[in-house]
């Protein structure tokens, strides 16, 4: 655990008490403050209870006298599409709002560290898709090369939660546009901005504010390294206000499809090699077609990134290149399932925004296409250009009319659940189909969450007759 730093003796309101909230409730005890806990979920209170927190009411007249901090989770919105009720009576109270996030980055640092041979460093992986793939794949690959390593955030333990650092120690955090809008402290030694594509934009109030959310990870005095995706304006934008001068190294642009030659330090992957360029010559190449874990485009702009981030580190591209080969991928993210009379099953339940449906489609020939589920702003008119590889798509969920009008001419079946997705695709499948799940949605209509829909394809996939 890291002790919350700044507030012995004081105290501090958490609202939300999933499993971010109680770690920032243990640490917060840890480092001396009294920690005002409340959660609308009566489930999430007794969880508390069970803990042997007691609870406090945060809606009653003047819970908020006397309160230094309210430390908020990243699923209770803060402002848009309008403000969470207690969020709001904070801010009318003039009580700061900060999250984990901001409470870890100023409580990280120890004094230990002046005896330190090599100061610990924090890498923060940002962006639309492919943060949780690239921040598991850099932690792999500093493991692998033997350097302590912890991996928190969005993915695996919150941030609170995760051991002081050792020397030369790396943390390897996951953040969410919801995290690192309201961090009241961002201050990681290497910043990844993987890509950027619509979402979550009732949230931030659109496109622009989703990107300025992201953004602050990159603030003026901000990270040593930068590591950006330059695919689309705003990457490109984001690194050219980075860099001082054409040749600076402060900044490595990363692509996933063109070629960065220029004077300042690239990575870049075009048709499956890795190539890394610094000051105009090449000084590295990978070739990415044999790693199993990292399939298709998407990918290779992850290997890209967390190549990368930890070149920065001092890794050699040998060192990195040997991690690479043994990553396994992610669980629910182009993850292959099962082959049955030489069809591929993948779960790429994760793909719950058209970007990232559309990245899956890219990465197969013959598919199968599991889709549907609670479809966002636009339904799935961002895929049109990748149906060409969609032999029929066998759609779920709320949203399957809607899909089904917008997919024209490509063959498809409204299906309703998944079990008859996968009956039937499984059934009308020729040898070299992939049968892929990539909704383009979100769960929630018919499951908790992305994970329980991909066990759920899993299993009925595992639970089909023989061929
Ligand atoms: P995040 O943590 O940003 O949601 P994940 O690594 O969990 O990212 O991947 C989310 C979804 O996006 C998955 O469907 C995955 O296959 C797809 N994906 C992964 N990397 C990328 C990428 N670089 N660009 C677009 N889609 C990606």
């Amino acid at each position: 655990m890291i002790p919350v730093r700044g507030y012995a003796g004081a105290k501090v309101a958490v609202l939300g008490l999933g499993r971010s909230g109680l770690a920032t409730a243990r640490a917060l005890v840890a480092g001396g403050a009294e920690a005002l806990l409340w959660d609308d979920s009566p489930e999430a209170r007794a969880k508390a209870e069970a803990e042997g927190f007691s609870l406090t009411d945060l809606g009653k007249h003047g819970a908020f006298d006397g309160v230094a901090a309210l430390i908020t989770s990243p699923g209770i919105p803060h402002l848009y599409p309008s403000p969470h009720k207690l969020i709001a009576r904070a801010m009318e109270a003039g009580v700061p709002v900060d999250n984990d996030i901001g409470l870890f980055f100023r409580s990280f640092a120890t004094q230990d560290w002046d005896g330190f041979d090599v100061a610990p460093k924090v890498v923060a992986v940002t962006g639309s898709n492919g943060k949780s793939t690239t921040t598991a794949l850099i932690t792999h690959i500093l493991a692998e090369a033997g350097r302590e390593v912890q991996m928190a955030g969005n993915i695996g333990r919150g941030v609170l939660d995760i051991d002081p650092a050792g020397d030369g120690g790396v943390v390897v955090l996951e953040l969410s546009s919801y995290q690192t809008e309201l961090a009241r402290a961002l201050t990681p030694d290497v910043a990844v901005f993987t890509n950027l594509s619509p979402d979550h934009l009732d949230r931030h109030g659109g496109m622009g504010g989703y990107f300025a959310a992201k953004r602050r990870l990159f603030a003026e005095g901000g990270p040593d390294r930068a590591v950006v995706g330059v695919d689309e304006g705003e990457g490109v934008f984001l690194a050219n206000q980075l860099a001082g001068a054409a040749g600076d190294d402060r900044v490595i642009r990363i692509s996933s499809g063109q070629k960065l030659e220029g004077f300042g330090w690239s990575v870049f992957a075009r048709k499956g090699f890795l190539a890394e360029w610094r000051k105009g010559r090449q000084v590295a190449a990978i070739d990415l077609r044999e790693v199993a874990g990292l399939p298709g485009a998407h990918n290779h702009q992850n290997a890209c990134a967390a190549y990368a981030a930890c070149r920065t580190l001092g890794l050699s591209p040998r060192e990195i290149e040997g991690a690479l080969r043994t990553f396994s991928g992610l669980p629910h993210r182009s993850q292959l399932v099962a082959e049955r009379g030489g069809v591929k099953f993948v779960n790429d339940s994760k793909a719950t925004n058209v970007d990232s449906a559309a990245k899956a489609l890219q990465a197969f020939g013959r598919i199968r296409w599991i889709a549907g589920g609670m479809g966002k702003e636009g339904g799935i008119a961002g895929v049109q250009p990748f149906l060409g590889s969609v032999v029929k798509a066998y759609l779920i969920g709320h949203s399957a009319r809607d899909f089904a009008l917008q997919l024209g001419e490509t063959p498809h079946e409204i299906c309703e659940t998944m079990e008859r997705a996968v009956a039937r695709a499984a059934a009308e499948a020729e040898s070299g189909d992939v049968v892929l799940l990539a909704p383009a949605a979100a769960s929630f209509d018919q499951y908790p969450n992305f994970e329980k829909r991909g066990e759920d394809f899993t299993a009925r996939v595992k639970a089909l007759p023989p061929v």
